[in-house]
């Protein structure tokens, strides 16, 4: 029987990232030795502290509803964070906590625009935002920006895409896919034209921890406070304490952008797991020491891949600042054959990586960004150098 689907679910795709990923961990556990190099989650487990906070509730039977935005327990444990890691103050009204920083961008999406609103995403972006934006029934406006200008969104390409109907426009830095980061005098210009032209800006810096080579992050809310009232700044644990499962975001906005939020998580999930937002509590007050050995350990293993890429012919690779992707172009090779078939574009490389290699990577079109695929360097330096082995390989096997 073929059931009528809504509309708004027509209109957006499956994860990629999560397809993907879904797809090499059954491959894994069906016996075929693939290398996973499509997930964007921390190979380390999380941190014992954190674990033994999650044991402890259970025991004491902290196991019942919270309020629907959080502990007061963990907004106080947010409130702190942000003070410390960001300098921005706020209170218990302005902070909320949901199932995951995907979740929080979801709920804003639904609370701050509909039909007729724009909301600018620069490209390559992260693939939730605009198949969000298109469930909340608004226009995602799509704004390249070139490895030339480091995969950041200009001034200049930022005015050229306001319309009157511009509502929100997307930050994520340090960027997942590219790892581009913005420093402070960009960071300025963008929140001068905000608050010139009136919008709001979603601030996702959930990989604000994971810098290289000194790179401070900074969030664009701590640049003043008529920036900061039009903030929403986005965070989580999953990526700074390996906690992708834990599912715990949250947000810092205006109160009335919360309590509208509040609404629509009061009437969908409730509060995130009690036991997971007690975690999420000892992760954020408790020692930070894992926070830089993870961090050193994906620089290193940065360093090592785009040293091996650098080395691969025709292929050419944006060094990041943050987060732990790299977004090589592979896009010379388009056009190449094997087995009688031909690799068109970036879903036609990483089939032909996973089927041919045994390495699963996440196609650049997913980003926005056809030219190049996606490879997460959360995984061991053993994993990485065995799946850079088999990508040379598998790519000097093409020809035209
Ligand atoms: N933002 C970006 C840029 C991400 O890469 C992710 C990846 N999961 C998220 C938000 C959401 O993270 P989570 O829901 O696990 O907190
Ligand atoms: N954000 C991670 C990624 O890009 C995890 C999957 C997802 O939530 O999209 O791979």
């Amino acid at each position: 029987m073929e059931y009528d689907l809504a509309e708004r679910v027509k209109k957006v795709q499956p994860s990629a990232t999560l397809g993907i990923t879904t797809l090499a961990k059954a491959m894994k556990a069906d016996g075929i030795d693939v290398i996973g190099l499509g997930a964007g989650e921390p190979d380390f487990d999380t941190p014992d502290h954190i674990k033994e906070a999650a044991a402890e509730a259970i025991r004491e039977g902290f196991t019942k509803y919270t309020p629907v935005g959080g502990t007061n327990e963990l907004k106080d444990a947010v409130i702190e964070k942000f003070e410390r890691d960001n300098g921005l103050s706020y209170d218990r009204a302005q902070i909320f906590v949901s199932c995951g920083a995907k979740h929080s961008i979801y709920n804003l999406f639904q609370a701050l625009c509909g039909p007729g609103d724009e909301v600018i995403v620069p490209a390559p972006y992260w693939l939730s935002y605009p198949d969000q934006v298109c469930l909340a029934g608004a226009t995602p406006v799509i704004v390249e920006t070139t490895e030339a200008e480091s995969f950041r969104l200009s001034a200049d390409r930022l005015r050229e895409a306001i319309t009157g109907a511009t509502r929100i426009l997307v930050l994520n830095s340090p960027s997942n896919p590219t790892g581009a980061a913005y420093p402070r005098d960009e960071l300025e210009k963008i929140a001068e034209i905000a608050i010139e032209k009136d919008i709001l800006i979603l601030s996702d810096e959930i990989y604000e921890s994971i810098v290289y080579d000194g790179f401070t992050s900074m969030s664009i809310a701590s640049l003043g406070d008529e920036v900061k009232a039009r903030t929403l700044v986005v965070n989580g644990v999953s990526k700074t304490y390996a906690m992708t499962g834990w599912r715990i975001g949250y947000f810092a906005a205006d109160a009335s952008i919360a309590a509208a939020v509040n609404k629509i998580q009061g009437h969908s999930t409730s509060n995130p797991t009690s036991i997971a937002q007690r975690a999420a509590v000892a992760a954020i007050t408790g020692p930070q020491e894992a926070v830089a050995e993870m961090t050193a350990a994906f620089a290193g293993r940065r360093d090592a891949l785009l040293d091996r890429f650098s080395r691969i012919p025709g292929v050419t690779c944006y060094k990041p600042q943050g987060a732990f992707y790299l977004f090589p172009r592979v896009s010379a090779y388009y056009g190449k054959q094997y087995g009688g078939k031909s690799v068109a574009g970036s879903g036609d490389m990483a089939n032909y990586l996973l089927e041919e290699a045994q390495v699963a990577v996440v196609p650049g079109g997913a980003f926005g960004a056809d030219d190049c695929i996606r490879i997460s360097y959360a995984a061991s330096m053993e994993s990485l150098n065995e799946g850079l082995d088999r990508i040379e390989e598998a790519l000097s096997r093409l020809k035209t």
